[in-house]
């Protein structure tokens, strides 16, 4: 068992926890991260299946991602434009397919206009929020007593529109039923990418991905940061006071004038404090949970899709995959689907045994795509709710109340113990470009707090 003495221990080796590691190094203090996993990059994460190289966590950046894309100039971290030409495919609910182009889903004009209606009521909202303190909005209160699903259809009779609009943030972001969290926590995460018309619109927010993958982004920080790094050593117990920290891990325990914990807030209470944690974030912390998607590749021998003029993008709102992409691996000659099952119909699928839940998953895709899809030479379901150090996929978002109540002193630090994740960010909540804002802010902050 070594015990070192630093100036900062950081608990996490994923985003936020590397970049405020790199960060205080930078301001010429001694840091050590301990890390649960045998890797870094957290949510972020590489594969090798069948030959293929899938990225199995985060991997899409955006234009208003600036953090993210400062971090990679400074890596040296090249990125490439995910293909996107040609006709995207709507599948309603009553199974009709469409191939489409523009901004707009296929179904009646009616419908379109009150999509239309909607989304510029959310980005007005969005505009007037601040990401970083949500709670401050003059309807903050009345806007976080709501479920983002009824407070949908107050403003819409048209229930394919309040279904359309939902699952933009709902099972598209959020990975939770839109009944179980506020409209509150909605803006915040239309406000967090700067509007909601950007999460409507896959060609933004779904714009680039990284040369070498997302996780080679936290491969390269751990690079720089050598020995500082401590793999497979999970912080089951920390003591703390206002002066400092003792965090013990597997086999290095580290005493350190200040700590921050970078791990998803539901992973919070998986550590023993000593004394307990205050009350208040006691609480709060049981506030915030995990939503569940399951992220599903399948690579083919080319990407037949593109033949047909399709680019591969398809939504369907009822269907079991109500998203999919052309996920194509730079440089590769197959072509790569990525799909999203998400919220309640993951909990269904997850029922199933690996052929049914395969079978179904790829009958989804070829309602979209045509019957090519059905047999893939790689097929993988990507599943951070089985992982230890997760629990769950993306990320962590209030329950209905939560955020006016508890968002306010989320960032407070404890003592020594400061808190940072891509969960507690404004600009990029839930996003890579957060963890990186949260881990520069608190590497600042305890700089500054130890120069003081
Ligand atoms: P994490 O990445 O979760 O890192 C936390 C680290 O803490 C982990 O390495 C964990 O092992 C470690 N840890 C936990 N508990 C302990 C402990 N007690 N002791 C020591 N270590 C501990 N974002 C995007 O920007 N674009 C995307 O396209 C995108 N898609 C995603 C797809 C999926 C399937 C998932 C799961 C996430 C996706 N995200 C995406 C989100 C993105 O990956 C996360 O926002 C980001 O990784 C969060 O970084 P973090 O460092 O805050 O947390």
């Amino acid at each position: 068992m070594a015990t070192l003495d630093r100036d900062v221990v950081i608990i996490g080796a994923g985003p936020t926890g590397l970049t405020a590691a790199l960060e205080l190094r930078k301001a010429g203090k001694s840091v050590a991260v301990l890390e649960a996993r045998d890797r870094v990059g957290g949510r972020t994460w590489t594969g090798e299946v069948g030959g293929a190289t899938l990225e199995i966590g985060g991997q899409w950046i955006s234009p208003d991602q600036t953090a993210l894309y400062s971090l990679l100039e400074e890596l040296g971290i090249e990125t490439y434009e995910r293909h996107k030409a040609g006709a995207s495919v709507f599948v309603a609910p009553d199974g009709a397919r469409t191939e489409f182009t523009g901004e707009d889903f296929p179904v009646d004009a009616a419908t379109v206009a009150e999509m239309r209606r909607l989304t510029a009521e959310l980005d007005v909202l969005a505009a007037e929020v601040d990401p970083d303190r949500p709670w401050e909005h003059p309807r903050a209160a009345e806007l976080d007593r709501v479920s983002f699903h009824h407070w949908l259809r107050g403003l819409s009779g048209d229930e394919a529109a309040c279904d359309n609009i939902g699952m933009f943030i709902a099972g598209g972001m959020l990975t939770k039923p839109a009944h179980t969290f506020s409209a509150l926590q909605a803006v915040l995460m239309a406000a967090s990418a700067g509007a909601f018309s950007h999460l409507v619109d896959d060609e933004f927010i779904l714009d680039r991905r990284v040369v070498g993958t997302m996780q080679g982004v936290s491969l390269a920080m751990a690079e720089r940061l050598g020995d500082a790094v401590h793999l497979n050593n999970p912080v089951l117990r920390l003591e703390w006071d206002a002066d400092g920290v003792t965090a013990h891990g597997a086999d290095t325990t580290v005493r350190a004038r200040r700590a921050i914990l970078a791990v998803p807030p539901n992973l919070y209470s998986r550590i023993s404090y000593e004394p307990c944690l205050p009350r208040r974030q006691q609480v709060a912390h049981q506030h915030q949970s995990m939503g569940l998607v399951i992220k599903v590749h399948a690579v083919y021998p080319t990407p037949f899709w593109r033949d047909k003029g399709l680019s591969g993008t398809c939504f369907g709102p009822g269907a079991l995959v109500q998203e999919v992409y052309d996920n194509t691996f730079h440089g590769d000659s197959r072509g790569t689907l990525v799909g999203f099952v998400s919220d309640v119909k993951a909990d269904e699928l997850f029922a199933l045994d690996a052929g049914e839940r395969r079978a179904r998953v790829l009958a989804s895709i070829a309602g979209f795509l045509g019957d090519e899809a059905l047999n893939p030479d790689v097929y993988y379901e990507s599943d951070f709710g089985s992982e230890e150090w997760t629990r769950g996929a993306y990320a962590t978002s209030y329950d209905l109340g939560g955020l006016l109540r508890f968002g306010p002193g989320q960032t407070d630090p404890v003592g020594a113990v400061h808190f940072a994740s891509s969960d507690l960010a404004g600009a990029g909540y839930q996003h890579v470009d957060g963890a990186v804002r949260m881990g520069r802010r608190a590497a600042a902050r305890i700089a500054a707090e130890l120069d003081g």
